[in-house]
Parts: C-alpha cells; structure tokens; sequence
C-alpha cells in the first residue's frame, strides 16, 4: 500500500517517518527542500505537486496548519483533487474545523473518496514516540479503514463519530488547554510576586487538587527553566481556541470563558510573534506583570 503524507512540520515529520518505516511513502511539503531531507533520511519518493502526491496514493494524509490550507491544495491543476483515485483514503490529521471537514468530506465523496478527520494529541515528543492519540471523525467502515495507518503513530485511536467530530474533539481539548496555560500563569506570577519561590509553588500546586499538566510538567520543563523550546506554535493554538469558540455558537452554548481565552490568545502572537510557542503565553503573562517565574 503507498501512502502520500502532505505537510511535513514540526509534528508532521515525525508522524511521516513512523509511516516510512513501515509503509510505501510519498511526501510533498510545501517547501520542497523539507521533502528532500526528509526523502534523504527516512527513505521516501518526493512529489512536486499535491496532484502528483495523490496519484499512485491507497492513502492520502494531510498535516498543515488549519482547514483552510487542506481545502486549498485540493483545488486547481496541481491540487489534490486532480489526482485522487477512486476508492482512496483522505485522512486530514489537521487540528482543523469541522465545518470545512464536512464541506471536504462531501466535496470528496463526489470523487468515491472516504474521508476522516483525525487530529492528533501528544505533541511532537508523542509522535516521534508514536504515542500519539488520535480523534477520528468519520463513517464506521471508513474508520475501520483508517486503523492500520493511523496505529502507525498512535497508539490511542479513538472514534469520536461522524465527519467533523474528531476536529470537535481536538480543539475541545487543546481550548482547556490554553485556559490552563492563563490561569496557571496568572497564579504563579501572583504567587511568586507575593513572596513565593516559584519552585516551591509548582510542588505545593502539584501535590494539591489544582495542577494539572500544564502544571506538571510543562511548568517545570519550560518556565522554571525559562528554556520555552519551540515545539507547538502559540498562533496554532489561538486557532485551536477560535475553533472551539465557534464550535459553542454553532451548538448554542455560551461561553464567556472561552471568549476571554480566545481574545486573550488573539493578542499573544501579535505581541511575541508568529513563531513563538505555545507555553510563551506565561512569558507574556510574565511581561505583564513584571515578573519571572524561575527556579
Ligand atoms: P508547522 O507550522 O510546524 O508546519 C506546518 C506545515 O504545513 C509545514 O509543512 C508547512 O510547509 C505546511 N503548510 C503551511 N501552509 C501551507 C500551505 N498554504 N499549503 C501547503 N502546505 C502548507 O505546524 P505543525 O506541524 O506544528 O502543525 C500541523 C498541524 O498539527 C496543525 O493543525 C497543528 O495545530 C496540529 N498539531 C500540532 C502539534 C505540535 O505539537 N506541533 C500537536 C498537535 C496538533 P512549509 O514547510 O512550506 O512551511
């Protein structure tokens, strides 16, 4: 079975090389330099366009930013769409929006192709470790279908429902997540300006009922050290939060919360850049309230 994977970014590529080792690969990225090294070092064929990716594919993966630019290499001479077959697999592990999923899913069944969404949780150490978990939003059979690949990176493959559920699921997820980011930030900042050691506040919060993972251990590994490695760009994860705002006006729940968060996450890129990461949300909130949090 030959695999067409698009998209090799900071998770992209490390789910990719899990799929070379055990299937027949062909990559395409945007850039094409990044598909050559990765052809050089995991044993891939390289395509030049999407079109020419999706062509010999059983399988075709998608792994870019957001709903907008699976939708767009779709389309035209050189998209996807001209060269899918009949009968194919589009898995989008895209953190995207359900409602383009379910436009792409109709949009493709026109063309026999069976679509899922399957976002991935884990971040990049869970995908280099295939660890990943993976939220499917599909049809049963197309489900079933999509278990042998998606196992190669995974190993929590969840079926969430129909199309769009998984991207519901995802972004679900990583909204909590970019609330906790603020509350365990504005908390330490707090604490450590009230005259606690920053180390000693992330243990006492650790063994008492507010930590979490953020406070376990992307606190220790990233702010205490004050290293903020760049691993999951804060820009991906203010789409995340716009996502799941949406997502509560499109079923009708309000959520005031989740407004805050994504008008709070709207401003981080746009003051610390587009390329920063995730976890500098607390060194903003640091810049704010004129404080470190270290130890
Ligand atoms: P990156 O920004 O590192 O990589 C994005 C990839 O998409 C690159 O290969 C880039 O190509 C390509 N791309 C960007 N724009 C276009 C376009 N217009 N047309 C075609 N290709 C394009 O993102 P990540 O790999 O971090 O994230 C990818 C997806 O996975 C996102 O939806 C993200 O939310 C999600 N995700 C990321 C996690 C992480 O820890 N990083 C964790 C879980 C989910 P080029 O090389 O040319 O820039």
């Amino acid at each position: 079975m030959r695999i067409a994977f698009l998209g090799l970014g900071a998770i992209g590529t490390p789910m990719a090389a899990h799929l070379a080792r055990r299937w027949q690969l062909t990559v395409y990225n945007r850039t094409a330099r990044t598909a050559a090294e990765f052809a050089g070092r995991y044993g891939a064929d390289v395509a030049a366009t999407p079109r020419e990716a999706a062509q010999e594919a059983d399988v075709v993966v998608t792994c870019v930013p957001t709903s907008r630019e699976v939708e767009a290499m779709l389309d035209g001479h050189d998209g996807l769409a001209a060269g899918l077959r009949r009968g194919s697999l589009f898995l989008d592990c895209t953190s995207g929006d359900p409602a383009t999923s379910r436009r792409i899913a109709g949009r493709l069944a026109g063309q026999e192709v069976a679509f899922a969404d399957a976002p991935v949780s884990g971040g990049t150490n869970g995908a280099e470790s295939g660890t990943l978990t993976v939220m499917v939003g599909a049809e049963a059979d197309t489900f079933r279908r999509a278990l042998p690949i998606l196992s190669t990176f995974g190993s929590r493959i969840e079926h969430m429902g129909p199309v769009g559920t998984g991207h519901a699921m995802k972004a679900i997820n990583n909204a909590l997540l970019a609330v906790n980011i603020l509350a365990v930030g504005e908390g330490l900042a707090a604490l450590v300006k009230a005259g606690v050691a920053a180390r000693t506040a992330v243990e006492v919060l650790n063994a008492s009922s507010g930590r979490s993972f953020v406070s376990e251990s992307l606190v220790p590994e990233r702010v205490l050290t004050g290293e903020w490695p760049r691993t999951f760009r804060l820009a991906l994860l203010e789409k995340d939060v716009g996502i799941a705002r949406s997502l509560l006006e499109e079923v009708v729940v309000p959520g005031p919360m989740l407004k805050l968060a994504a008008e709070l996450f709207a401003r981080v890129p746009a003051e610390l850049g587009d390329e920063a990461d995730y976890m500098e949300a607390v060194r903003w909130i640091e810049q704010q309230a004129e404080v470190a949090i270290r130890g």
